[in-house]
Order: structure tokens, then C-alpha cells, then sequence
């Protein structure tokens, strides 16, 4: 079942770059793997997928415990301070970060591991109905405070829309996630740059990169 979706999802992906000149190749599937088990995982690695997004610190913990580096590991969720020294070592993309105060502490563990961490900031688009994120016009005074850490490194954008039930109803907040990260590459230098645009998820991951999106998250959709 897993190596069909996974078949049945490379091709939407590729289907969906191909309406902005782009390809597979140009896209990064996460595999988000927080609702099954080793199992799961091992089959996706198996079928050549080998990025998984966790969204909470003690279920990527537990799975890097058995699957180690055989998977890039890129956690998705919200990020309490307290739990940042855990993962330091295990994840290659934070998606998650949505304050000064969380990124100096990424920048404080990653110098004492002497490692430069890549970070999205994850802005909330869509107003009061997402809690998590930054506000949108937080994004700039935030970049402004990373810019002086030495040991983080912004790649980008990410966004999770409202949970919606009407198709094509998040392309609107995929556009405005895009649009900021067009400013955001016109501005970036030194440790702030503009590669990656993390947005859709399960029901609207072609929606998201018909808009710009380089990266998607996708878990339900791998195991129904
Ligand atoms: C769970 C989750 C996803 C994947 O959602 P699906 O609807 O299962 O595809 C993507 N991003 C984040 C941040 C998540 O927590």
C-alpha cells in the first residue's frame, strides 16, 4: 500500500512542477511519519524515500534511536525551547521556528556543538485561525535579530494553513507564503537566504507547489 501512494504522490508531484517548468528533482517529499512505526518507515526507505518530518521531539527521538542517519530528519512541529538540545544532533531542517527567542536558543546549542543549523521560519498566513507562526509582519524584525547569530542559518518559509474542507480553499495563503518569500530573497545575505518554501500538506500538496512550494509534508496520504 505505502509503495503505491508513494508511486501514485511522486507523480502529483511531479505533474504539479511541471505546470511552473519544474520537475520531481526540484521538490522535497517529507515523509511525515508521526502517526505509524519503525515498520512504516523502514518500507518508505526501502522504496527510496528517505526524508522524514517528525512534528514532536520525543517520537523523533524514539524513531532516530532504531533508524539512525539512514533518513534525513526534519522536524515540523512546534518546538518548546526546553527540548531544542535533544534534537540538535539528529535533525537537518527545522521547519518550525517561529521567535527570536527560540532560534538564540538553536544558536546557542548548535555553537556549543559547533554546527550551523538550517531553520524555516514558519509564519502564520492566515490570521487568527492558526495559532502556531509568526505574524506576518513579525517576519522581517525577526530575520533583522538572526541575522547577528552565527550558528543558524535561514532557508526559508513554512506555513500550516487552516484545516479546510473545500478544495482548493488554502491556495490563497500558499500564494501569500510565496509572495513573502520572493521579499524575503530579495533580501537575503549572509546567514538569511530564500532556498526553501515549505508548504501542503496531505490534501493540498500539488495546490502548494502549483503555488511555489519546494517542500511538502505529506503523512495520511502515504498510508490510506
Ligand atoms: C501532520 C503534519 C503534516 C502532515 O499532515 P497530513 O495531513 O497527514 O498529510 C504536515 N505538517 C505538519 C506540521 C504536521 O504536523
Amino acid at each position: 500500500m505505502i509503495a503505491e501512494n508513494l508511486a501514485k504522490i511522486n507523480e502529483n508531484i511531479n505533474n504539479a512542477a511541471k505546470t511552473s517548468g519544474r520537475t520531481r528533482d526540484d521538490i522535497t517529499l517529507v515523509a511525515v511519519t508521526k502517526s505509524v512505526g519503525i515498520d512504516e518507515c523502514n518500507t518508505l526507505l526501502c522504496e527510496g524515500q528517505n526524508v522524514f518530518g517528525e512534528n514532536r521531539v520525543q517520537s523523533l527521538c524514539d524513531k532516530y534511536e532504531t533508524l539512525k542517519d539512514s533518513a534525513l530528519w526534519h522536524l515540523i512541529g512546534h518546538l518548546q525551547t526546553n527540548k531544542v538540545k535533544y534534537i540538535m544532533d539528529k535533525v537537518s531542517l527545522i521547519h518550525s521556528v517561529d521567535s527570536v527567542h527560540l532560534a538564540e536558543e538553536i544558536n546557542r546549542q548548535a555553537a556549543k556543538l559547533d554546527m550551523t543549523k538550517d531553520i524555516l521560519l514558519q509564519v502564520n498566513v492566515s490570521g487568527e485561525e492558526s495559532k502556531f507562526g509568526m505574524e506576518e509582519n513579525a517576519l522581517f524584525p525577526t530575520l533583522e535579530a538572526i541575522s547577528a547569530m552565527n550558528s543558524v542559518k535561514v532557508r526559508g518559509l513554512m506555513t500550516i494553513p487552516p484545516v479546510s474542507f473545500e478544495a482548493g480553499a488554502n491556495r490563497k495563503y500558499f500564494a501569500k507564503l510565496y509572495e513573502l518569500f520572493m521579499k524575503l530573497k530579495d533580501n537575503s545575505s549572509g546567514n538569511i537566504s530564500a532556498d526553501f518554501l515549505s508548504m501542503g500538506m496531505s490534501d493540498d500538496y500539488e495546490d502548494a507547489i502549483k503555488e511555489g512550494a519546494n517542500i511538502v509534508r505529506v503523512g495520511r496520504a502515504l498510508y490510506i
